[in-house]
């Protein structure tokens, strides 16, 4: 790979080896009974070796790393579709590279997610097997997405991840799901990112921060055009909005 000037891999589905979680045969030269995992860090600090001296900036991604794996590891890929989905890994590394796959063919609602949790996008037609062009409306909307959180990386991409510390978000009095605050770290200030991952139901959503400071305005990620949030965040079924100070 580093012969054909690759920028890097993805270790597909190195967070496991088969079921065996000990290994017993001591002509390995380790003690009976030795972890299966205990060498999984050494294996890429061993290929980091080999890549520094061709390309210092090849980046190792592994597939769902457990937290000491990145010690080694620089970008974490896994598969988090699903409604209720916590973002745990983002709570143990609120700053490292995490991509997730997005396979769907208007698959909204997961890229409503990568911006909820600074996820990368990670396009997976057929699960892999097709090209960017077989869903042109995800690719589309992921774009918008993308193109929104870059113009306001401030909070977004480079802002400190608070998941929902922060902020309530309020639907018709109850509590609402799912909403991320990220806070700037030049100004201190929040934002928050919400979302109405419904299929059918617009909703309008109250947002009230804990610092009792203002939110002033909100756009859609497939809408430019900005909202006051004085009479609430009106989110159409599968969208998501930024909202700002
Ligand atoms: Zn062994």
């Amino acid at each position: 790979m580093l012969d054909l000037g690759a920028d890097g891999i993805l270790f597909d589905e190195c967070l496991h080896h088969s079921p065996a979680l000990l290994c017993f045969d001591t002509t390995h030269g380790h003690r009976y009974g030795a972890m299966v995992y205990a060498n999984d860090t050494e294996l890429i600090r061993r290929f980091a070796r080999r890549s520094q001296a061709v390309n210092a900036d090849f980046l190792f991604a592994g597939e769902a790393c457990y937290d000491w794996e990145f010690a080694a590891y620089h970008l974490s890929y896994h598969r988090s579709e699903g409604k209720k989905h916590l973002p745990l890994t983002r709570y143990l590394l609120p700053d490292a590279p995490l991509m997730t796959a997005v396979t769907g063919f208007n698959d909204r609602n997961m890229i409503n997610q990568c911006l909820l949790y600074r996820y990368i996008i990670s396009y997976e037609p057929y699960n892999f097997k097709g090209s960017l062009d077989d869903f042109p409306l995800t690719v589309a909307y992921g774009a918008q997405m993308d193109a929104l959180r870059t113009a306001l990386r401030e909070y977004f991409w480079d802002g400190e991840f608070r998941h929902e510390v922060g902020a309530r978000v309020t639907c018709e009095g109850e509590p609402h799901h799912p909403y991320a605050v990220f806070v700037s770290r030049t100004s201190g200030k929040p934002a928050v990112a919400v979302a109405n991952y419904d299929a059918q139901a617009a909703i309008t959503v109250e947002i009230a921060l804990d610092s009792g400071g203002p939110l002033a305005r909100y756009r859609l990620v497939d809408d430019p055009e900005w909202r006051a949030v004085a009479d609430g965040v009106v989110l159409p079924p599968c969208s998501a909005a930024v909202v700002v100070p």
